[in-house]
Parts: C-alpha cells; sequence; structure tokens
C-alpha cells in the first residue's frame, strides 16, 4: 500500500493500535481533541488519498462528521460498535496476517491497584478500618480504599451517591448505624455532585458524618481542576469553593478539619463526630503527593535491629513497604517520606525525617 492509498483518520488508543499495525504504510490523520473537529484538515487530508477510513471505537463519532463533510468513508461497516480495539482486531478486520503473541519465559507477577506511595488518603482508610467503620464510598482515586489490606469501604454505589446513602441508612437503622457509618467523598465529586446530598443531610438533620477527602484536584483522571482548587482547567486564577464556608452555610454547625497523615488526631475526631448527635463533616486535607508543588521527603529506612516483624505496617498496604527475611524494608525509590507508617510503627523501627516534621 503506498501512502497516498489509503488515509486513516483516528485518535487516542485507537492511533496506537493503528500505528502497530499499518505502520508508515498508510497515511494517518491523529485528531488530538475530538471536538471540535479540525474540517480543513480532514478535507485536506482525504484529499491526498484515494480511500479513506475511520478508526474509533464505539459510536461512530468522526465517522458521521466526515459523512457530513460530503466524504465517502468507511468505518463502522468494517469495525465493531461495541467493545475495545486490539491490534489483533484491526489485522481480521483489514483482511491481514495476525502477528503472533509475545511469550514470556516467567509468569509477570500480579500487581493489584493500590494507593500511591505517600497518598495522603491511606491514613484516614486505615483509622477506618480500624475503628471497623461502615464505610460508603464514592468515585475517585480514593475508591482504591476498598483494596485489601486497607479493605476499608463496603458499599460504592455511583458519583454522589455516598452522602445520601448514609443518610438513608442512618435514617433507617438510627443509631446502630450513626455511631459507625461514615460517608467518604473527594473534594472534586463532592462539588459536581454531593453537596445536594450534603445539604438535605443538613435540612433533615441525621447525625451523618461525611467525611471529605480533600487532595487539592481531581487525581483520579489525571489531576484536572475543580471549583475548590482556586484555578480553571488551564491553570489560570479562578473562583474558589471553601469548602467548610459551604458546609457551615447549608447548616452543617460541626465541619472539622484534619491532616490524614495525622493518624491520631484522626482517630480521635472521628470518634467524637461519630458519637455526635447532629451532622458532622470532617475535612481530611492534604494535597496529592504526585502534584509539582508538593515537597516531598527523603525516603525512610528500617533499623533491621528494631523491627520485630510484626507487619503492623504492611496493615497501610503502602506499596513501598515490603517484608525481606521476616523484616520490613522501605523500596527507595517508591518512598516520599509521609511518614505514616513511623507514626504507626510501636518500636519505632522507622527512621529518617518525614513531610511531617
Ligand atoms: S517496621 Fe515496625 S511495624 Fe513494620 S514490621 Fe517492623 S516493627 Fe512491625
Ligand atoms: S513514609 Fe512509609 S508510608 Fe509513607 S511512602 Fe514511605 S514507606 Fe510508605
Amino acid at each position: 500500500m503506498g501512502s497516498t492509498d489509503i488515509g486513516i483518520i483516528t485518535s487516542s488508543t485507537s492511533y496506537q493500535y493503528v500505528k502497530e499495525v499499518f505502520g508508515d504504510k498508510v497515511s494517518v490523520l491523529k485528531i488530538g481533541i475530538i471536538w471540535p473537529l479540525p474540517d480543513k484538515l480532514i478535507l485536506d487530508f482525504a484529499s491526498k488519498v484515494k480511500k479513506l477510513y475511520v478508526v474509533e471505537e464505539l459510536d461512530p463519532f468522526i465517522e458521521n462528521h466526515c459523512k457530513e463533510l460530503g466524504l465517502s468513508v468507511t468505518g463502522k461497516d468494517l469495525l465493531p460498535l461495541c467493545d475495545e480495539f486490539s491490534q489483533s482486531l484491526l489485522e481480521s478486520r483489514f483482511d491481514l496476517p495476525e502477528k503472533p503473541f509475545r511469550t514470556f519465559p516467567e509468569a509477570v507477577p500480579p500487581r493489584p491497584p493500590v494507593l500511591c506511595s505517600g497518598c495522603p488518603h491511606r491514613g484516614i482508610f486505615y483509622v477506618l478500618q480500624k475503628l471497623k467503620c461502615t464505610v460508603i464510598g464514592d468515585i475517585g482515586c480514593y475508591t482504591l480504599g476498598s483494596a485489601a489490606p486497607l479493605s476499608a469501604m463496603d458499599i460504592n454505589i455511583c458519583m454522589g451517591a455516598s452522602v445520601s446513602a448514609e443518610h438513608g441508612f442512618n435514617v433507617a437503622l438510627g443509631k446502630e448505624s450513626q455511631n459507625r457509618t461514615v460517608s467518604v467523598i473527594g473534594d472534586s465529586t463532592f462539588v459536581h455532585s454531593g453537596m445536594t446530598s450534603l445539604a438535605d443531610i443538613a435540612y433533615n438533620q441525621s447525625a451523618s458524618t461525611v467525611l471529605i477527602l480533600d487532595n487539592s484536584i481531581t487525581g483520579m483522571t489525571g489531576h484536572q481542576q475543580n471549583p475548590t482548587t482556586g484555578y480553571n482547567i488551564k491553570g489560570d486564577p479562578a473562583g474558589k469553593i471553601d469548602l467548610e464556608a459551604l458546609c457551615r452555610a447549608m447548616g452543617i454547625n460541626r465541619v472539622e478539619v484534619v491532616d490524614p497523615y495525622n493518624l491520631a488526631q484522626c482517630e480521635q475526631v472521628l470518634k467524637e463526630e461519630l458519637q455526635a448527635d447532629e451532622p458532622s463533616v470532617i475535612i481530611c486535607r492534604r494535597p496529592c503527593v504526585l502534584l509539582k508543588a508538593v515537597r516531598t521527603a527523603a525516603p525512610l529506612t528500617v533499623d533491621r535491629e528494631k523491627c520485630v516483624g510484626c507487619k503492623a505496617c504492611m496493615k497501610l498496604g503502602c506499596p513501598s513497604i515490603s517484608i525481606r527475611d521476616g523484616k520490613a524494608t522501605v523500596d527507595e525509590t517508591l518512598c516520599v517520606g509521609c511518614g505514616v507508617c513511623k507514626e504507626l510503627c510501636r518500636v519505632g523501627a522507622f527512621t529518617g525525617k518525614t513531610m511531617m516534621e
């Protein structure tokens, strides 16, 4: 195939499949942002090829637009509407020989998803698990609090549902639920779809304890700004919602702010707010450790003489900590010195200055 005979318009992961399958044998127009679509670029590209394809997953969005531009294009006649594409799928649909899969001599070790080393959500989930709370979670990077060994999320429904579900539990079960149930929701999700439910809690005065995990960014989808960060999507200064003031304005009298790296503080405030006979909000505030502005500390080390191998630190699920020859060890390439492990080790085996010090 000459490079001007066949043209493929594609974007995103589909572009990677196209390049792996076709290499430089076809002309490729990779669309970076699919709205608004670049009409002139598409028409120029189409004028230089004899046969035009669109390779895109799911709905024929680019394809339909090309047809509206009057182009003759093949897309969903050849490729499926459902499921993810792959190199093999393109090879079979374009009638090309399938390349054999590469095999590895050893099995790849399983790597379950975990919160990052130094993640500010880890501390609060550790405390929630320790206090055996019923935790109604929400959608965000903090949903990983449900994964072992933290296993600190019992229910997760959909965006914004944690707060309203907690209200429902507490109304239905009364004290039995109020004194041990919390909802956890990130700052971004809270302003997206959690605020309305908190207003209902305040209005109906259910003794619910809502935890807003404020990591100053939208973590799960790649660090987008949100109305609580003070910046717009381009990084320019923007309006900033004051979460404490917002909760109070809604009618929540008990609003506490804790540092999730401070386990003792988290535990004390949680116990107090769970016993309260009125609605309360605990804002767990500490920026995502992956933000450029966050100053991390040097990795901690474990004093093997002091470590008794109790594995208490392993309950944090920090990917930097493992047990070697019966003693804890810290991966210095991963550890950011958050200090949470140092705080919980009863024999003081972790050494080094932490982000808290
Ligand atoms: S470092 Fe501390 S908490 Fe971890 S295994 Fe050793 S003694 Fe236990
Ligand atoms: S200080 Fe401890 S908990 Fe924090 S990243 Fe390092 S090993 Fe993990």
